[in-house]
C-alpha cells in the first residue's frame, strides 16, 4: 500500500494525505495556501521520505502554531 502526500519542492516539506480524514482535508488546504507560489506536488511518501521533512512534526513551522 502506498501513502500519498502533498510535498513542496521549494521548502522540502510534506504533508501526508488521508483521504477519509476531514481534518486532514483542511490541513492539506492550509498547506497549499502556505506554499502558494511554490511547487506543490502529489507524490508517494516513499519517494521523498528521508530527504523531505514533515510539516506537521516541525514545531518551528508557523502552521503548527496556527493549528493549536
Ligand atoms: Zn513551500
Amino acid at each position: 500500500m502506498s501513502v500519498r502526500c502533498r510535498a513542496c519542492i521549494k521548502c522540502r516539506t510534506y504533508l501526508v494525505i488521508h483521504p477519509s480524514n476531514p481534518v486532514n482535508q483542511v490541513e492539506i488546504k492550509r498547506f497549499e495556501k502556505q506554499h502558494l507560489g511554490h511547487t506543490v506536488v502529489t507524490v508517494d511518501l516513499n519517494e521523498i521520505k528521508g530527504s523531505y521533512s514533515s510539516s506537521k512534526n516541525n514545531k518551528t513551522e508557523k502552521t503548527t502554531k496556527e493549528a493549536e
